[in-house]
């Protein structure tokens, strides 16, 4: 099965929010984020994709 590119998790902990950094947060800094922001363990690069309209992140499997 090819799991590439497919969204492991969609989660509500939204890194931005985190740095206040979420476009959608009036308070937030001006800074931006290297993107695409990758998350890696030993075995795997995962992409995260911000949805901020909902806050939301998604881990993909790259
Ligand atoms: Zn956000």
């Amino acid at each position: 099965m090819d799991v590439r590119n497919k969204t492991l998790m969609v989660t509500k902990y939204c890194i931005k929010n985190e740095f206040t950094m979420c476009p959608f947060d009036e308070k937030h800094n001006q800074s931006k984020l290297p993107e695409p922001l990758y998350l890696v363990d030993r075995k795997n690069k995962y992409k995260l994709e911000f949805h901020c309209a909902e806050c939301e992140m998604h881990i993909i499997n790259t």
